[in-house]
């Protein structure tokens, strides 16, 4: 995917849940994923064959929309002279809709953001989006570090899939000691060697972590207390301190004790996606708590920063569905923004008549209209002005949506 990552995010996320609220009558909706490298003609030729098996078929109804589906699908994929690189998900159905019997033919083509590994064919009440759906989750890596004193194994999560990126050992001596060394001068050795075996360890992190793409978090396990001295100490760089999701208790060290770490915070990883939402908002409200001038909210006061180009983090909710409205003036010529509620929209379009221009009561035409969120990132791009999708799945993104209006920023300087 280009341009902006969460915007291209947030518009694959809304029409994939387009598509599954849509539903057949009859098991009829058919989905079709073909993985790259697979020849169009041999796909054509699958798909012949379940048109050709769809005549068994009981309920007549159900057949015949099962074979317009599949065709409608031999016509899309017709279009393609090859597979693209990540394959290609084509979906296409009669779509039932509140009127008996009158239903909708419908086709959508997917070129999926990562390769589509297997080939397969579903025909179902719904559409099958299960494997678009992880590929999205999957955007999201975490990283996954067991250590002991001993030594230190490095992986990263990328959806369900986990990764062993390098094994490190610490060539630190066990607690015991062979007879005939002095005790405290080998505690002395030991703690220095472990003080190395730290330093070692910070490095590692930063070299593995720090600039990699997408890292939501890292998890950090092991046995005993070592990964708490280890975190406590200064040894990791403050970027990373922040990532930081977890420490977990493990068995094991090695690709063992990363396999039990990540069984063991599977509800952690559930929440850890909305780990960093949480802890933007909370930023939010920390500077309006304090007063300090710094937080500021509301449609009208975020266009009026994003203009005086002085917001340093912009937080957005998914969950507001509103269009803006760029409205000119046909008498003064004035420009004038307006939002209005996504579902108001088709009101304000057929009764556009009675909109009147807020300075000389003219009448006004619409130069454009935009999702209010795509019209927002796009501003705060523009600016280089780093902007945040929340979702509303926490406290946080809720009390964003419900107090704040869905917007809120944090500027560089106090406006007031
Ligand atoms: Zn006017």
């Amino acid at each position: 995917m280009s341009g902006n990552a969460p915007l291209d995010r947030l518009r694959a996320q809304r029409m994939l849940e387009q598509l599954e609220s849509l539903q057949g009558r009859g098991t009829e909706l058919v989905s079709v994923y073909i993985p790259p490298g697979k020849a169009v003609s041999e796909a054509m030729n699958d798909l012949r064959n379940e048109w050709g098996t769809a005549v068994n078929i009981k309920s007549k109804t159900t057949r015949k929309n099962v074979q317009d589906a599949l065709s409608k699908v031999m016509e899309r994929l017709k279009l393609f002279k090859f597979i693209p690189p990540t394959g290609l998900a084509i979906f296409a159905g009669n779509i039932a809709s509140n009127q008996l019997g009158v239903g909708d033919m419908q086709t959508f083509v997917i070129i999926p953001p990562e390769p589509i590994t297997i080939y397969y064919y579903r025909c179902e009440h719904q559409f099958m989006l299960d494997p678009l759906f992880n590929m999205l989750s999957a955007k999201d890596v975490y990283g996954l570090v067991v250590i002991d004193s001993k030594d230190a194994t490095f992986g990263l999560l990328k959806g369900s899939r986990t990764e062993i990126i390098k094994q490190y050992t610490s060539g630190v001596q066990g607690k015991t000691r062979a007879g005939g060394q002095s005790s405290r001068r080998y505690e002395r050795l030991r703690d220095m060697h472990l003080n190395e075996w730290y330093i070692r360890l910070g490095n590692y992190f930063t070299e593995h972590f720090r600039n990699l793409p997408g890292l939501k978090g890292i998890i950090v396990g092991g046995p005993g207390p070592t990964k708490e001295d280890f975190l406590n100490g200064n040894y990791l760089h403050y970027e990373l301190k922040d990532k930081i999701l977890a420490q977990v208790d493990t068995g094991y060290t090695g690709p063992e004790g990363i396999k039990e770490m990540v069984n063991r915070s599977r509800e952690l990883m559930k929440d850890a996606r909305y780990f960093e939402e949480r802890k933007n908002v909370q930023e939010f409200l920390k500077h309006l708590g304090e007063d300090d001038g710094l937080a500021t909210y509301g449609e009208q006061e975020i266009f009026q920063a994003l203009k005086e180009m002085n917001i340093q983090l912009l937080l957005i909710s998914e969950e507001v569905r509103r269009t803006l409205y760029r409205l000119k003036c046909k008498s003064c010529g004035r420009i004038e923004n307006r939002v209005v509620d996504n579902d108001k929209v088709a009101d304000f379009d057929a009764n556009l008549s009675s909109v009147k221009c807020q300075k000389c009561g003219g009448d006004v035409e619409v130069l454009d209209k935009n999702e209010l969120i795509e019209a927002l990132i796009e501003m705060a791009e523009k600016s280089n002005t780093r902007s945040e999708l929340i979702s509303g799945n926490t406290e946080e993104g809720e009390m964003l949506l419900r107090s704040y209006g869905g917007f809120a920023a944090i500027t560089i300087y106090r406006s007031y």
